[in-house]
């Protein structure tokens, strides 16, 4: 466990972060039989409980949420638009929508109360990971359904803070905005950020005329490696989150001073961890699939959600912030990600993971699958950075070579590696897409 603190350690409302574990376990307990009610207001929980033989009065310890169902993103799309709301119509303050990354966008509702508890649970994110009143917040996070920009928006009012609310896109006028009301703090995906990178790299405002010292990312997956190349470049520091529109949004978890996982807010979420193929519940500290239950939701009480994000839970007792939250991994990557490549699962982020290592290659890539002849193939397309982009083949081969070696020694894999030119690939304002699979396409 990281014991050095990068900022200061700050705690937003310590008698929920850092309460005694018993303490927490018994609220807990309440707020579950206060969510199980409520989702019983909707009839697919109705039929679900019934099928399985639980009721509430049944729910009599923490271990009892193991014989309540699982409730799948297939579920939420059986039963939209609104299948899945705990409350009437006219209790709903607002309606936000998931992103559509695997397909439909599904709707989800929050009453007053949640607006309040998801503004805190973002104010907790923020302070742990060095927000304060003084500081002037660039929230490049995308405006409307998506839960990140006003999501983001009521913690970031929380706390006091001033906000540009800018929201994504238009990266020249981010950079004015960037450099005219000198933000210290930049909020967005990592995709944008290395957009925003390229930006200042090819611009007239130099990094130098910037103010900006730090930033949150989160609403996809990215690596550790990616996190340094992110911070060398934009001489930022950042930190990570972690959220989703299904049960909240962002202000699930996030990371603290430490830097030592992301703090789960576990008096608002249980978390759980299982195969995704036996459904068997994983101990702390093993892969698999995240199952949330959000505790306190009014206006969209799901039960034991499948996330389909991949992680595991770090459980080694209190962190060095006086937290006493067990904490999630980075996320991997979503089963719906996964590659199965000959035989052999591959997430993109594992490719990620080995470009990063080589000094040469730029931060963009794509992953292109394909199958010729029967045979699973992978491409992946990577830029050199300009200074290192050389005429000399001898010296483009090297480097090929030397990327090949980083993939196959992480994912065991030979892959073809394609060597493209800087600032030719596509850059991203919201969550990448970095892999094309023309697999289906050829089936
Ligand atoms: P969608 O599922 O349509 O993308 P959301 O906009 O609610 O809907 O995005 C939530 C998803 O974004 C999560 O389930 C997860 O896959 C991803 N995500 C959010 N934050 C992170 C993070 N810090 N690291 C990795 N993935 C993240
Ligand atoms: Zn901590």
């Amino acid at each position: 466990m990281n014991t050095t603190p990068i900022i200061d350690n700050n705690i937003w409302q310590p008698e929920f972060e850092c309460m005694a574990h018993s303490e927490r376990k018994a609220l807990q307990l309440e707020y579950l039989q206060g969510a199980v009610s409520r989702s019983l207001r909707n009839p697919f929980y109705k039929k679900a409980f019934a099928d399985k033989g639980v009721s509430v009065d049944q729910i009599k310890s923490l271990d009892d949420l193991q014989r309540l169902p699982l409730t799948t993103k297939a579920d939420l799309r059986d039963n939209y638009p609104l299948g899945f709301m705990g409350i009437p119509r006219n209790e709903v303050s607002r309606y936000q929508g998931t992103s559509g990354t695997t397909g439909k966008p599904t709707w989800v509702a929050y009453t007053k109360n949640d607006v309040e508890n998801w503004s805190n649970l973002c104010a907790r994110f923020l302070v742990s990971g060095g927000l304060k009143k003084e500081h002037t917040v660039q929230l490049s996070f995308g405006f409307g359904l998506f839960t990140g920009g006003f999501g983001l928006h009521f913690g970031i009012e929380k706390v006091g803070a001033a906000i540009i609310p800018i929201s994504s896109g238009n990266s020249d006028r981010q950079l004015t905005c960037m450099h005219d009301l000198a933000p210290e703090i930049l909020i967005c995906t990592p995709s944008y950020a290395l957009k925003l990178m390229d930006t200042i790299q090819g611009g007239d405002i130099a990094r130098s005329d910037l103010r900006l010292e730090h930033a949150f990312f989160g609403g996809e997956p990215w690596t550790e490696n990616m996190r340094t190349r992110i911070e060398e470049g934009l001489k930022i520091r950042c930190w990570n989150n972690y959220g989703l529109a299904e049960v909240q949004g962002p202000g699930v978890s996030g990371e603290c001073a430490y830097r030592n996982g992301m703090h789960i807010q576990e008096d608002h979420f249980i978390f759980e961890v299982i195969d995704p193929d036996t459904l068997e519940p994983l101990p702390d500290g093993e892969q698999g699939e995240i199952v949330i239950t959000p505790l306190r939701r009014e206006g969209f009480p799901v039960i034991r959600y499948r996330t389909r994000d991949i992680g595991y839970i770090i459980n080694d007792g209190v962190c060095s912030c006086g937290r006493t939250t067990r904490r999630m991994s980075r996320i991997s990557g979503r089963t719906d990600d996964m590659m199965i490549i000959r035989g052999v699962n591959v997430f993109p982020s594992q490719i990620e993971t080995a470009l990063m290592r080589i000094d040469s290659v730029a931060p963009h890539y794509m992953i292109e699958i394909s199958r010729p002849n029967a045979m699973d193939e992978i491409t992946v397309h990577i830029e050199i950075k300009p200074d290192m982009f050389s005429d000399s083949m001898i010296e483009m081969h090297k480097t090929k070579r030397e990327i090949g070696a980083a993939i196959h020694s992480i994912t065991g894999l030979n892959m073809n590696i394609d060597l493209v030119s800087p600032n030719t690939l596509k850059r991203f304002e919201g969550k990448a897409k970095r892999v094309v699979d023309h697999r289906n396409l050829v089936d």
